[in-house]
């Protein structure tokens, strides 16, 4: 199995100002990123600021997205990118080898109907409810057969902020809520969300996490909240590489843009973005140099990973 972390906003920056990796507490991390990562390219050859939309629609395609839109756009795809998503994205790949695949990030809300509607879709919402009909709920979330956002479940524990946050993006979001389920959560540890996130990898061919804290943080440019995001996410990713089994199994990490790793400025960072892989196939990837190039080599080299005839 193959299991995919994608981290928004977090890039590589070896100054030690205004830079929460260099923090005495977060040495693991530091090590897996200057050092056991593949810096690689964000701008893909494009003027401006590196941003979302652009940047998780290239690593999800093996496209440079950015390039064929002429600019990097912000935040969620528009129409083109939700095109080009719909067609080519890793779920939708792998669908046509018939492999499974699964976004295993719990949704407050996994009503299709109001997802569809809502102008808030990420590329990776996108992605999964265009090729797999489906996202993980609040129930899975109490099963633990889904890990939240925020890896913890805090936020939704916690959740005064974020009321008020999502009743402001998603006006109609109380008709859909299941309080009993939402009520019944608990907070539970990041090597508990880490195990969580194993037995849910265990059932499919490929599983993708998305931990979008470290992005905000970044915007935010608070140095303790920045390190307790990177520390959470620290403890998960310790957790999946004691726990999984490297001759059978891939780890995959990789970032859209830098934004966390420089504090200093509020906006995404021009930085590289760290490209970390552990498995039998991570020899293949030595070349990459732009964020589109991993799952464009990992598609042109798909038999290797799943036994495929060719
Ligand atoms: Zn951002």
């Amino acid at each position: 199995m193959v299991l995919f972390i994608f981290v928004d906003g977090l890039g590589i920056n070896y100054r030690k100002e205004n830079n929460p990796l260099f923090d005495e507490k977060l040495k693991f991390l530091n090590k897996v990123i200057f050092e056991d990562s593949v810096p690689l390219n964000a701008k893909m050859g494009v003027e401006g600021i590196p941003q979302s939309a652009t940047g998780q629609a290239s690593i999800f395609t093996g496209k440079n997205c950015a390039k064929i839109l002429g600019y990097h756009k912000e935040g969620f795809p528009n129409e083109r990118l939700k095109k080009i998503l719909k067609k080519e994205s890793i779920f939708q790949f792998l669908k046509g080898k018939n492999l499974k695949s699964t976004f295993a990030n719990g949704f407050i809300v996994d009503d299709k109907e109001f997802l569809d509607n809502s102008r808030f879709v990420s590329a990776t919402t996108y992605m999964t409810l265009s090729s797999l009909g489906i996202v993980r709920g609040l129930s899975k979330l109490n099963e633990n057969k889904a890990v939240y956002q925020d890896i913890t479940n805090e936020t939704l524990i916690t959740r005064d902020k974020m009321e008020k946050r999502y009743e402001k993006l998603f006006p109609r979001i109380k008709d859909y809520l299941d309080f009993n389920q939402l009520n019944s959560l608990k907070k539970i540890s990041p090597q508990k969300a880490a195990r969580n996130l194993l037995n849910i990898a265990d059932e499919y061919d490929f599983t993708l996490f998305e931990y979008f804290l470290t992005d905000k943080a970044g915007h935010l440019g608070d140095y303790s909240r920045a390190n307790k995001v990177l520390l959470k996410f620290q403890e998960l990713f310790y957790t999946l590489l004691e726990e999984m089994d490297f001759n059978s199994d891939s780890l995959i990490m990789i970032s859209d843009h830098g934004n966390i790793e420089d504090l200093s400025i509020s906006k995404h960072t021009f930085n590289r973005v760290p490209f970390y892989i552990k498995g039998k196939n991570q020899k293949m990837f030595s070349k990459a140099e732009y964020i589109y190039d991993i799952i464009k080599i990992f598609k042109a080299n798909i038999h290797k990973f799943y036994n495929l005839q060719l």
